[in-house]
């Protein structure tokens, strides 16, 4: 069976008590309903909740591959004289073992680049941290018939060579939005990313994990799922919720 992900970014959302008590609400859960193997599923906290989130679940003792630990940034280099920065060496320290890199609010808030971004990815493969790396066009761009172009330059840009990680397509206008792609335009999309990814990973025989964000709530998330090229969910809003989020595990397995 492929692989299916499903990996909650809380971005700057959760107060910090809530943060620990959410992680173990979650790990809790997946204790009780363990959903199938092949469903991985990875919380993304804050820095500042990354090792308290990392104790509660090892608490709750679920292996890795069940319940993972993710940071939203890494700075691209492993340390050095750089004021505010984490490298992903200290994020791994802390228990994380993925990164979301990319994502179209640091991309937009931080001005990075697909340049910048591939730095990370290698910064962070480097340190053994799974890059998670977002990928997405405007609404503009969409409605201008850009989208496939749009996509070919981020993957060709902000993915490097060989690249081993997950690729989150995260159209910007779904974000936080409440509208969801068609079925059709998501199959459509999906497709021409699993098309365009042999040009980075060198092989047409890996299997990356393409993942949909946006908007993705326990209602949707079954019919996405069921779109054969989409292997997991990236969740925003949903996921600050245990029974929510939990419910699109169930939703996914
Ligand atoms: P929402 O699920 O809140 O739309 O956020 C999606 C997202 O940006 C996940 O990275």
């Amino acid at each position: 069976t492929v692989p299916k992900f499903v990996i909650g970014n809380w971005k700057m959302q959760a107060r910090h008590e809530y943060g620990l008590e959410l992680a173990r609400g979650v790990a809790q859960g997946l204790r009780d309903n363990p959903p199938p193997s092949h469903l991985h599923t990875i919380l993304c906290p804050p820095f500042t909740q990354l090792a308290g989130v990392h104790s509660e679940l090892d608490e709750i003792g679920l292996p890795n591959e069940q319940l993972a630990l993710g940071a939203q940034d890494c700075y691209p280099a492993a340390s050095g004289p750089f004021t505010g920065d984490i490298s992903p060496q200290m994020i791994k320290a802390l228990g994380a073992s993925y990164v979301i890199l990319g994502h179209s609010e640091r991309r937009q808030n931080h001005g990075e680049t697909d340049a910048v971004i591939r730095q990370k990815v290698k910064a962070a493969t480097a340190a053994g941290v799974t890059p998670i790396v977002c990928i997405g066009e405007h609404l503009a761009e969409r409605n201008e018939g850009r989208a496939a172009s749009v996509l070919a330059s981020q993957i060709e840009g902000s993915l490097t060579r060989g690249f081993r990680g997950i690729v989150a397509y995260e159209p910007v206008w779904a974000i936080g939005s409440g509208i969801t792609p068609s079925h059709e335009e998501l199959q459509r999309k999906l497709t021409l990313i699993r098309a365009l990814l042999p040009m980075r990973l060198m092989t047409d025989d890996i299997r990356v994990p393409v993942l949909y964000g946006g908007s993705v709530t326990s209602v949707q998330a079954p019919s996405i799922m069921s779109i054969e090229a989409v292997d997991g969910v990236l969740v925003g809003s949903a996921s600050l919720e245990a029974q929510s989020f939990l419910d699109i595990i169930t939703a996914a397995a």
